[in-house]
């Protein structure tokens, strides 16, 4: 079951609408979703993924997300907790240790990062540099080897030159992702980003197919090293052909039984 517990954005990230549509950062009373989640366990959920555009902000009276995790967590039903989508600046030791605390909070993570150069970075106002975001990655590695990422990309932002994408490149190399998501840049109505020069669809179509020719292959070793294991699956539901049961492991990587 997925829970919406935030909404909004404070970041105002040059090429998103968020802060614009959604306003600012709110947070649930987490009382009230604690009881939405025990209520949801009683009619047999197992699995709570907490919803949030910048979901890592999360903080009702001084409850952070750590601390909603926690609480949830006690909760006997439950047996896998995820949360889902968060900015890279607004991560705490407290939730980072989390992830080596408490075996309830599954070890797969997505972490949006855009862009491997800091010139764009900065350009998308993200507010923080490739380095703030591999230290961050290894913290996480620290508390808990086999974390996995995914991450999201804006391929062709305006300004990005083929030196940045191979910085992106790079990024993604150091970093192996276990799943990705990447698009063109495309504007959006009422952002800064739409007052920008706009690269040729001819030079971002190339970058993005060699983008994701990479993370395809990085998504395909990852599942590969499945192969074989012995898996902890939580199986959702039937296929359409009804001939299939379809389910998830710890690692978010799709099972078909
Ligand atoms: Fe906020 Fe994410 Fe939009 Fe940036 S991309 S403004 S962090 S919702």
């Amino acid at each position: 079951s997925f829970i919406t517990i935030q909404e909004g954005c404070d970041k105002f990230c040059k090429f998103c609408v968020v802060p614009y549509t959604r306003g600012p950062e709110f947070s649930r009373n987490h009382k009230k979703i604690i009881d939405e989640v025990k209520s949801l366990a009683d009619k047999g959920t197992k699995e709570i993924i907490l919803l949030g555009q910048n979901v890592s902000s999360y903080n009702d009276n001084n409850i952070s997300l750590a601390k909603l995790i926690k609480k949830i967590s006690k909760i006997d039903d439950i047996k896998r907790i995820r949360f889902t989508t968060s900015h890279p600046n607004d991560f705490d030791d407290e939730l980072i240790s989390l992830f080596e605390e408490e075996p309830k909070l599954m070890p797969q993570l997505h972490l949006p990062v855009q862009s491997g150069s800091d010139k764009i970075l900065k350009l998308m106002n993200r507010n923080h540099t490739c380095h703030d975001y591999l230290n961050l990655i290894d913290r996480f590695r620290n508390k808990r080897s086999d974390i996995q990422f995914s991450s999201d990309f804006i391929v062709g932002y305006p300004g990005e030159t083929n030196s940045d994408h191979q910085d992106t490149i790079n990024l993604i190399k150091k970093v192996g992702f276990s799943l990705s998501y990447s698009f063109i840049y495309s504007q959006r109505p009422g952002t800064p980003s739409t007052n920008f020069n706009e690269i040729s669809k001819e030079i971002t179509k190339k970058r993005l197919e060699q983008l994701q020719t990479i993370l395809f292959q990085q998504q395909l070793e990852f599942n590969n090293l499945m192969v074989n294991k012995e898996n902890n699956v939580l199986f959702e539901n039937k296929t359409q052909d009804k001939e299939q049961f379809f389910g998830r492991n710890q690692y978010m990587v799709p099972v078909f039984v």
